[in-house]
């Protein structure tokens, strides 16, 4: 082999963005909303904050290769964590504050976290399950040192203040350790509804590949002039990675705390003015009925990144119509860093039905990412927009292997991972997902779509959730059923739903029941929990629901 003679050795660490911050973009913001208003600090400023964080580390023992845990928001702190933890060699490991109980003991035993960094606001939470961790020696307690009570710190054994703890290091420069690109920065369990949650451990150069392509145009296209305002959990796939490529773009961070509701929201983009927007349709479908109550102007966002489930349609179509919002579609998962497709068709400048429909699918791999469909016989199928399979992928920010748990390796075939989602691709590489493999509908030998199903019914103007689910049937073997939430006062029937869906579905979709529900049960990052609507379904316990007579 004729080597390169380039500088290959250079690692691809995160000591790259944090340099950076310090020295290219000292000036870009994060500006958290806290209980008191805003708090502003520049790169610059964060970046002294981060040296002094990475030594308090050193003073609380954590060494390279140490899980720290985090129980938190999206703020300053928490992004202060995000760059100091893996600087020093040790890894992040974000704790999904919405877990229950068992499953959150059990990934801080499995992780072997030896410190938690959790937010004021969420000590009572924690502190009701520290007993149950085995190897947590230090917590620290996150928030302004004026508002910490005895209290706070007291109920979690050997608790310090966070502010305290940076007070008690030098300042000045630090001496970061040599990090190697493959070692591991930061680890993420995934929220599966079904077994243990499994670990995801991203290494240094992952996370650095993945920001890198989150600044390219056809992805997320963020950029030094960008202000981005990050919904989505920095405890779920790391924010979709938008704080480290922030970071690296020198872009400005706008984290909302614990404040997700749409009035705080929508005032917050009013006052910020942030172009980049990420997190899950439901918020997405929250923050419009507010902003159309409430003419809200959202005009600033002119890149709204959207993911997580398949987003609607007709969300789309209303932002852009209603407040010139660019809703853009996006696919991935924990174990794919998480950005693997994106959605930007051709601009032609005719916003007509046909575009639409290309926006509703999940988009085409951005650069680095491949993917393939296999059928159940473990055939390729053709990428013709109509034959599906289990969608497979492979890149260098895609999982190979889950940490420390064997029971998923036949999620991998053969270097690619199997995503457990049913997709069709077409000859322009527009995957769409149709299903999880899980939630697939087979009638009559026939597979319905419920995405496609669910997409067709939130596009009925009075209907505000809606969840498609199989229900057992001896002739078909399965039927659709759907779950709807309507609007509030408003006189929605089945009947009206049949209508409004004839003319969109094939004749066998059409459900034969509806069931009318106050709200779609959710997982921890916002899904509709379909497992728990089936689980009503089969103890008789599914409310409002109605029979279409054949
Ligand atoms: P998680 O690991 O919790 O982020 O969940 C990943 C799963 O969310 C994927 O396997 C998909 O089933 C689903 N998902 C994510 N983005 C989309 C999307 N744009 N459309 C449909 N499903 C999605």
């Amino acid at each position: 082999m004729l080597g390169g003679l380039m500088q290959d050795d250079f690692q691809l660490t995160l000591h790259h963005p944090l340099h950076r911050m310090r020295s290219v973009h000292p000036h870009a913001e994060v500006i958290t909303l806290a209980d008191g208003g805003i708090v502003r600090a520049s790169y610059g400023e964060i970046a002294a904050r981060v040296d002094r964080l990475a030594r308090a580390l050193g003073r609380l023992g954590v060494k390279p290769g140490d899980r720290v845990g985090t129980f938190a928001w999206n703020n300053q702190r928490h992004f202060e964590l995000y760059m100091a933890v893996p600087c020093v060699g040790a890894v992040l490991h974000t704790l999904n504050i919405r877990l229950f109980a068992e499953q959150l003991n059990y990934i801080v035993n499995h992780a072997k976290d030896e410190v938690i960094f959790v937010d004021e606001s969420l000590v009572p939470l924690l502190s009701q399950l520290a007993g149950t961790f085995e190897g947590v020696r230090h917590y620290v307690v996150m928030g302004d040192p004026a508002n910490l009570g005895d209290g706070d710190l007291s109920a979690l054994p050997g608790a310090v203040g966070y502010e305290e703890l940076l007070a008690g290091v030098d300042d000045g420069p630090f001496d970061y350790p040599h990090v190697d690109e493959r070692q591991a920065a930061a680890l993420c369990y995934t929220s599966g509804t079904t077994g243990n949650p499994k670990g995801v451990l991203y290494s240094h150069r992952s996370i650095s590949l993945h920001s890198t392509a989150s600044l390219m145009t056809d992805a997320l296209g963020l950029s030094r002039t960008d202000k981005s305002l990050v919904v989505v959990p920095m405890f779920h796939v790391n924010a979709w990675g938008i704080p480290h490529a922030s970071a690296l773009a020198g872009a400005d961070l706008l984290l909302p705390d614990r404040f997700l509701q749409a009035e705080p929201l929508a005032t917050l983009i009013e006052a910020e003015r942030p172009s980049i927007m990420a997190c899950v349709p439901t918020i997405y479908a929250d923050l419009l009925r507010y902003a159309d109550e409430h003419g809200s102007d959202l005009s600033s966002i002119k890149n709204a990144a959207c993911g997580g489930s398949a987003v609607p349609r007709e969300l789309m179509r209303a932002y852009e119509e209603r407040h010139g919002v660019n809703v853009f579609q996006a696919w991935g998962m924990t174990e794919t860093s998480p950005v693997a497709t994106y959605s930007r068709p051709e601009e032609t400048g005719v916003h007509d039905d046909a575009y639409w429909d290309a926006r509703a699918k999940q988009g085409k791999p951005i650069p680095w990412v491949e993917a393939r469909l296999i059928d159940d016989n473990g055939d390729e199928v053709a990428w013709d927009g109509e034959s599906t399979g289990e969608l497979e992928v492979r890149g260098p920010w895609i999982v190979a292997h889950y940490y420390s748990d064997e029971s998923g390796e036949d999620r991998f075939d053969d270097g690619w991972l199997r995503t457990g989602d049913i997709a069709a691709i077409d000859e322009q590489a527009f995957v769409q997902i149709t299903d999880r493999s899980k939630d697939v509908i087979k009638s009559g030998g026939e597979w319905i779509s419920s995405v496609e199903l669910e997409n067709e019914v939130m596009a009925h103007p009075d209907v505000i959730e809606a969840a498609v689910i199989a229900k057992p049937d001896e002739k078909w073997a399965e039927r659709p059923l759907c779950c709807v939430v309507k609007r509030e006062g408003c006189s929605l029937s089945a009947e009206d739903l049949i209508e409004h869906l004839r003319p969109r579905v094939a004749r066998w979709w059409l459900p034969d029941e509806f069931a009318f529900v106050p709200e779609v049960p959710k997982t921890s990052v916002g899904k509709f929990d379909k497992k728990v609507l089936r689980a009503h379904l089969q103890e008789g316990t599914l409310q409002g629901r109605v029979r279409i007579s054949a």
